[in-house]
């Protein structure tokens, strides 16, 4: 991994909380690192031309108007690893020399990063063409600006666990990367449900599509709306088996185990569904 870094790009733009700053303008410093990674070659293909990254960078910043420089670094970052896809990992920080404040200070700034996450989700589906809305799932995430589908594991058929009245379930993992943050992803992921008809009348019940966020990174996350990694993944044959087709060594952040030993104990005490 090599870091690119472009340090206090000068741009002058509008952006503030304050109509002045809005209409006169004022001197922005920008810095931006791009992780790109390192070949061993001494060719251009491999990495990104910095000149395109300042041009990207003024262009993007006068475009636009934020009230917050806070905004504006988030939104660069994810423009820039959006438009350079070399970088694993983009920054930008932005400062404000002459910042509208009665203060003695060198200047205010705001640093934001944005990142390609990893994220295993499961799918599962019961009803209609279960075939066609696993498919349907797959594209949808793939076509999200801040999504790209990496891998999927095959599909597998499965008798349904907890309410045993319904059709069998098809199975799936998709391997994800995304910009999107834990929450956002969460959202995506419950629209993407709504819009294919998901209803929940029962609890584990028939549904078209059902997607669950496994593994986000190796994050540890509990909330009442959202647990990563997934509460009841180490129990159910239906999750860890796709998993395991595509991350058998990727190990459970809080207990160690990897995928393929809770497959292993799972299989053992017969829970396949
Ligand atoms: P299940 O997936 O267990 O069959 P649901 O799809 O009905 O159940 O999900 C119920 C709720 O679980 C969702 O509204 C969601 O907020 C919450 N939830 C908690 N953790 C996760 C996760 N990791 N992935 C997806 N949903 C989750
Ligand atoms: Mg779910």
């Amino acid at each position: 991994m090599t870091t690119i870094k472009i340090r206090d790009l000068e741009i002058f733009a509008n952006h503030g909380v304050l109509r002045e700053e809005n209409v006169l303008g004022q001197k922005f410093v920008v810095s931006i690192e791009l992780d790109v990674p390192t070949t061993g070659r001494d060719s251009l293909e491999d990495t990104v031309d910095y000149g395109d990254v300042c041009a990207f960078a003024e262009e993007f910043l006068r475009k636009k108007t934020y009230k917050l420089i806070e905004t504006a670094a988030s939104s660069l970052a994810k423009r820039l690893i959006l438009k350079f896809p070399k970088a694993a990992r983009a920054s930008a920080e932005i400062k404000k020399p002459w910042a509208p404040v009665k203060a003695h200070m060198g200047c205010v700034s705001a640093k934001a990063e944005a990142v390609w996450h990893k994220a295993y989700i499961s799918v599962g589906s019961n009803m209609g063409d279960r075939r066609q809305h696993v498919n349907r799932a797959k594209d949808e995430l793939d076509k999200n600006k801040y999504c790209r589908v990496i891998r999927t594991a095959p599909l597998i058929e499965t008798k349904p666990v907890g309410y045993t009245d319904q059709n069998d379930f098809l199975n799936g993992c998709i391997e994800l990367e995304t910009l999107l943050e834990p929450f956002e992803l969460l959202d995506l992921l419950h629209r993407l449900e709504d819009e294919d008809g998901r209803t929940h009348e029962i609890h584990w019940g028939p549904r078209t599509i059902d997607l669950d966020i496994i593994f986000y990174d190796d994050i540890v996350l509990t909330s009442e709306e959202l647990t990563i990694p997934h509460r009841e993944m180490a129990n159910r044959y239906f999750v860890l088996k796709p998993l395991c087709d595509l991350a058998p060594h990727m190990r459970h952040p809080s207990d160690g185990r990897t995928v393929a030993r809770l497959l292993e104990e799972v299989c053992r005490n017969g829970e396949i569904g």
